[in-house]
């Protein structure tokens, strides 16, 4: 690589929710919606197929729910080499937690649950929903966290995260100080769910229309990484996926060639969300 090339890092991320996002926040009974979630399982498989032929590392974020329901694919995805994260235990949203106490639990919960099924310490988090809570920062550093990766105050830029934020509607927003907490940003345009998946209860106001062609987000997606390429020197671009979603087949294709184009753009590599938050820490030595 030469100096002028722009080095670029693809982070593929994999939020494994199986069943605990339909029997947490949207609080499923229905056996058939259940079975959406069932499918990841189906979709786990495919992906790390998949990553081992084309050789790449990838993220795994994990439920406990997720451990404890599917220890095998858990375990599969830790001997396959790649990250896995923490996810909550049931998909819980850290705002509707209420309390910092109950937070503590639910991180707790999950850890004991990675632990116990695939002997695993995630160093990195992402909160179900990407919604953190006002407590969960300092949460995330009484546990150790290495980094988190729920907020988009960037694009292709970690920054570090921040505690004592003041929102004042009646003046300027007042940031707080960084902490210790690496944030690898994400963001929903570049998130299977939204795009891909049909989602409506009422009775939770969830209207999710999804059901794009993967034409048009193969398109979204490579523009954005073009763009990165171009602008960002060291950018980080991280996808944002779902074993339940990109599983199906006609976007298993797109993801397969996708993973060929990046590979095709001179400067870039593959990396885990994990190294890459490393290789924004080192920058700062
Ligand atoms: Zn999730």
């Amino acid at each position: 690589m030469t100096a002028e090339t722009p080095r670029a890092t693809v982070c593929l991320t994999f939020d494994f929710d199986a069943i605990s996002i339909w029997i947490g926040p949207f609080a499923a009974r229905s056996p058939s919606m259940i079975s959406r979630g069932e499918f990841g399982a189906v979709g786990c498989e495919r992906i790390l197929r998949l990553l081992e032929r084309e050789g790449v590392p990838a993220t795994f974020f994990v439920t406990g729910h997720t451990a404890e329901t599917y220890p095998d694919h858990v375990r599969a995805i830790a001997a396959a080499g790649h990250e896995i994260g923490h996810h909550g235990y049931l998909h819980e949203n850290p705002l509707a937690l209420d309390t910092p106490e109950r937070e503590r639990e639910v991180l707790l919960r999950g850890f004991d649950a990675l632990d116990r099924v695939a002997q695993v310490r995630p160093t990195g988090y992402r909160s179900p929903a990407w919604d953190n809570s006002p407590y969960t920062i300092e949460l995330l550093l009484g546990q150790g966290f290495r980094y988190e990766s729920s907020l988009m105050g960037n694009d292709f830029t970690p920054y570090w995260c921040r505690t004592g934020d003041a929102i004042q509607p009646d003046g300027p927003y007042l940031f707080g100080s960084n902490v210790d907490l690496v944030e690898m940003p994400v963001s929903w345009i570049l998130d299977d769910f939204p795009h891909f998946e049909y989602v409506s209860i009422r009775s939770l106001g969830v209207n999710v229309t999804g059901l794009s062609a993967p034409s048009k987000v193969q398109e979204i997606w490579q523009d954005d990484f073009t763009f990165m390429h171009r602008e960002v020197p060291d950018g980080v671009f991280t996808l944002t996926m779902h074993p339940q979603v990109i599983g199906r087949g006609h976007r298993m294709l797109m993801l397969e060639r996708l993973i060929r184009w990046f590979k095709e753009q001179p400067g870039t590599r593959f990396s885990t969300l994990g190294d890459a938050a490393e290789a924004f820490r080192a920058g700062f030595r």
